[in-house]
């Protein structure tokens, strides 16, 4: 998906113009993967524009920079105010946002320990990720060949750069068979999540995710989905999925920030329900755009306004 250029990335402090956030090649993450990043979205809100549970995310980038032993040197509210600052200066009513840590240029070899720390946040308009028009028709996936990154190889509750490679197989497979995502298992045959998104399955009324364990990230979506389902109602339940839970599941969709709530219609070459966006996933998937667009009262503590 192309990146639409706006004018100022936040680099080490300072906003730089777009054409200059730059880095060296040598910068360590380059070479081995050592960076950790964030993905959030900014929506248009009546009361302006409003940050998506900014300080979810922003916890979470802490956390996988702590599994890394990687220092960030800002707090997690320069980091917000940070954030905030960047899209203001981009003049966005809403936007993607994507924060990285990396260990940068000054040392070569696997240590990362005297590899500078640097920070950039980028901002840009992003539209339907998973394609013009997938949240309402929904998206064909496959299950990949590649499983996902194990617990003790590279543990899936971080968001760390390297280990997208993972995902990356996973998503050159599936587009190369003609779908659109790839679903990843772990390596007991479970389901895990999608290349960049959660997974979520309707059976019988109730709504059943993969449990954190599975190996799938700690979602940020997810865990607002979950919350409003059940504030809907609706019963939700964490358990370990197999391939055939997802062939025989009334509705399925993935979520995620960039991909939102977006319905799944085919896994496998099979048809779920009737190939198209569910009753269930249609409450969810309006509720939680409602949410992020600042309609619903009851969700505006998950609003940052910038
Ligand atoms: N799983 C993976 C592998 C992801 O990359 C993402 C995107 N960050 C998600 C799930 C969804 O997480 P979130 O809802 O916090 O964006």
């Amino acid at each position: 998906m192309p990146v639409q250029p706006v004018e100022k990335i936040w680099m080490n402090g300072s906003l730089v113009d777009w054409a200059d956030a730059k880095i060296h090649v040598l910068s360590h993450a380059l070479h081995y993967g050592s960076g950790v990043f964030e993905g959030i979205r900014a929506y248009e809100t009546p009361k302006g524009t409003a940050a998506f549970r900014l300080e979810d995310h922003i916890g979470r980038l802490f956390r996988s920079a702590h599994l890394y032993h990687t220092p960030i040197p800002y707090s997690q509210d320069e980091m917000a105010a940070a954030i905030k600052e960047t899209i203001r200066a981009n003049g966005l009513s809403h936007c993607y946002i994507r924060p990285l840590v990396i260990r940068g240029y000054g040392e070569m070899g696997v240590n990362p320990f005297d590899a500078p720390v640097e920070v950039s946040i980028a901002v840009w308009p992003w539209g339907e990720y998973l394609g013009e028009g997938a949240l309402e028709a929904g998206v064909r996936v496959k299950i990949s060949s590649w499983k996902r990154n194990d617990q003790n190889s590279l543990p899936p509750a971080a968001k760390a750069t390297g280990q997208y490679i993972n995902s990356v197989l996973a998503k050159m497979e599936a587009l190369h068979g003609g779908y659109d995502e790839a679903i990843m298992l772990n390596q007991h045959g479970q389901i895990a999540d999608g290349s960049g998104e959660n997974i979520f399955v309707v059976r019988k009324g109730i709504l059943l995710t993969p449990p954190l364990w599975a190996g799938c990230l700690d979602g940020v979506t997810r865990d607002s989905v979950m919350m409003i389902a059940q504030d809907l109602g609706i019963e939700v339940r964490e358990d370990n999925l197999v391939r055939s839970d997802l062939y025989h599941a009334d509705e399925m969709f993935f979520t995620g920030t960039a991909a939102e709530v977006t319905p799944i219609c085919e896994v496998d070459d099979r048809m779920i329900g009737g190939g198209h966006r569910g009753p269930v996933t249609k409450e969810i998937q309006g509720t939680f755009l409602s949410a992020a667009r600042g309609e619903v009262e009851r969700y505006s503590g998950w609003l940052s306004y910038v």
